[in-house]
């Protein structure tokens, strides 16, 4: 399932120019992105992004207190922090959309996904 929605292209346009002078977090950025559309489950509530790796097939807990090996080398950048801000962002940019886009754009992309039986998430049937 592809995540392609104006809100969501936005939201990554607006985090690729605010890290464009860092290396590091455009790379962490482009595979956070491939990571949430490719990912067979993602959720976020609370600030915390919980998703299931493409590679690992693990699932993530993602919080704002989150390391890795990956972000643990002086730069902070990893794929997961960064997927982390994405979703956070999008959720933002969702919430200050006009009510029939947002609409439009949960019933495209909902906020949480998951296979099987449908869950209400923030009034939402996913
Ligand atoms: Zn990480």
């Amino acid at each position: 399932m592809i995540l392609n929605t104006n809100i969501w292209q936005q939201t990554i346009e607006a985090a690729k120019a605010a890290s464009a002078t860092s290396p590091a977090w455009l790379r962490a950025i482009e595979r956070a992105v491939i990571e949430i559309e490719r990912a067979p489950y993602w959720s976020f509530a609370d600030g915390v992004l919980v998703i299931t790796s493409t590679t690992s097939k693990k699932t993530y807990r993602i919080d704002e207190a989150h390391t890795c090996p990956a972000c643990e080398n002086g730069h902070q950048a990893c794929k997961h922090r960064a997927s982390r801000r994405l979703i956070q962002r999008y959720t933002e940019r969702l919430q200050a959309a006009p009510k029939s886009d947002a609409f439009a754009e949960c019933e495209r992309a909902p906020l949480a996904r998951r296979e099987g039986n449908a869950v209400m998430i923030d009034g939402w049937a996913v």
